[in-house]
């Protein structure tokens, strides 16, 4: 990052969408991807006289994701306008919270460049989302702009951050720990290219040792980690060149353009927005007991980070597994329900990470829609630990075991697959190869070793990949040899 005297100061800002069936206040469906305008009502279009009432579900994630990043979760919060004039916002403002949100002072502990660090949550508040805009439409000879209200009004939690991150890399990891845990919390898909978890980055820079914040611009609506890390680069060079050439930085709203790798200035802060805020009338304060934050507290899953730890101890598996495993909810179970039926940790986690994830790629489903069940699964590999098949027999087999759904047990007895263990039938094999190749069997005792492999692969070729590779290999020296 050139100048090493400076180091960034970054707060993230982050939207993520909320899974519930229907909106923030009114019963429309938040599905994505419907007909334009099929999911409005009165309430969503802000057509006058019509009356937010408050989706309970929306709360009750609101409060699990506090309880997850520690947050104090506030018995009271209320709901506030945001005012500001746009075509995709058809009240006229948005309902949001400010003063008095209803999660605050939380912390996330993430991992970068090896070291753990702890980044505070300032605070988390309920909003609605606005519509959606659709430019440059054309329609016979003559370019609109239309809107899509089905957007308008879907619940989203914003996550505010104090500005504790100092380089790109550590904004990277707490957004990929802030989504992980939307993901196990199963209240946001996570899916950045629709935008259900969206990031505005606050960035200044300081002399190092410094305790003041410098002025910070604002980049806005950073849709991929790879974007946020790129435009936070840049950023964070450029402000540090302007002050080092004399400069000031300016606060500011940039955008990033992809295509140029730069940020430009979108608006300054003279344009910027002064929402009046005021208090929703049309909502009471939002009151939560300590029984309803108990009740979601009991149903809270064990987070990434706390299965991350576990998976090292209780199964001693190195870091590296723990990660790829850990990072699907679904996975993490898929590998746990194997270890039952065969308790070889770091085996499964091969396997799981090799094979199965590239048959689930290859097929494009999730790891419970595979037709071989974890039962399955740890059958197979007890047929390769017992001897009865070998793992070039197992690896062969098992695209055609993650599509058909049959015990593998069954499956190698009926195609005759089970591995040859007996010493005379190897030893024939071995035979007929050594009858086959003599000008390298001479080779080999002249001192050509390396032609062993070769001789194996004969006679694996010989039993159709089924001779038991140490007996295979013993029987072979041995007979090279004589
Ligand atoms: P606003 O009310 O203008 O939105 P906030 O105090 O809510 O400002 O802060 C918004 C975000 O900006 C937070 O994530 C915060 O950590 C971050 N932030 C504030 N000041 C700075 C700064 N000087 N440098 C970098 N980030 C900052
Ligand atoms: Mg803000
Ligand atoms: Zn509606």
């Amino acid at each position: 990052m050139g100048n090493t005297d400076y180091e960034g100061v970054i707060g993230l800002e982050v939207h993520a969408h909320l899974l519930t069936e229907s909106k923030l206040f009114c019963k429309c469906s938040t599905r994505f991807g419907a007909e334009p305008n099929s999911h409005t009502c009165p309430t969503c279009m802000g057509l006058p006289g019509a009356l937010p009432v408050l989706n309970r579900k929306a709360v009750d994630f609101a409060i699990k994701l506090g309880l997850a990043l520690n947050c104090r979760i506030n018995r009271r919060s209320i709901f506030a306008r945001k005012n500001y004039y746009y075509p995709d916002l058809p009240k006229g403002y948005q309902i949001s919270q400010y003063e008095e949100p209803i999660c605050e002072d939380g912390f996330i502990d993430i991992e970068a460049g090896g070291q753990e660090k702890r980044i505070r949550v300032k605070r988390i508040h309920m909003e609605e989302d606005a519509g959606k805009l659709v430019h440059e439409h054309t329609i016979e000879t003559s370019t609109y702009s239309l809107v899509d209200y089905n957007r308008s009004s879907i619940p989203l939690l914003e996550i505010v951050s104090e500005p504790d991150i100092t380089t790109p890399e550590e904004a990277v990891a707490y957004l990929k720990t802030l989504r992980d845990i939307l993901l196990y919390l199963e209240i946001c898909d996570g899916n950045m290219e629709e935008g259900s978890f969206r990031c505005d980055a606050n960035v200044s820079v300081r002399k190092k040792g410094s305790k003041e914040l410098g002025t910070r611009t604002e980049l806005k609506n950073l849709n991929s980690f790879k974007h946020i890390e790129k435009s936070l680069n840049y950023e964070i060079r450029r402000q540090i060149e302007l002050i080092e050439a004399g400069g000031r930085v300016i606060q500011e709203t940039r955008l990033f353009n992809v295509d140029e790798g730069i940020t430009y200035s979108m608006r300054g802060k003279e344009e910027a927005h002064d929402y009046r805020y005021f208090p929703e009338p049309d909502l009471l304060p939002l009151i939560i007991s300590n029984e309803w934050i108990e009740e979601i507290r009991s149903v809270l899953p064990e987070l990434p980070g706390e299965k991350t730890k576990r998976f090292i101890e209780v199964y001693g598996l190195p870091k590296y597994d723990t990660e790829i495993l850990v990072s699907d909810k679904d996975l993490s179970y898929y590998f746990e329900e194997t270890v039952k039926t065969f308790p070889e940790p770091k085996t499964v986690s091969n396997w799981i990470m090799t094979e199965l994830l590239r048959e689930l790629k290859e097929r494009n489903i999730k790891p419970f829609e595979a037709p071989l069940s974890p039962q399955y699964l740890g059958e197979l590999l007890t047929l390769v630990k017992d001897g009865t098949i070998s793992i070039k027999i197992a690896k062969d087999i098992f695209p055609e075991l993650m599509d058909k759904g049959v015990s593998p047990k069954t499956f190698v007895k009926e195609k005759g697959l089970i591995q040859i263990s007996d010493e005379a039938e190897i030893a024939s094999a071995i035979d007929r190869v050594i009858s086959l190749y003599p000008k390298e069997v001479e080779e080999y005792r002249f001192g050509k070793e390396k032609l062993l492999g070769f001789f194996v692969g004969q006679v694996m070729k010989e039993t159709k990949g089924k001779a038991n590779p140490k007996m295979l290999n013993e029987l072979l020296l041995k007979r090279l040899k004589t």
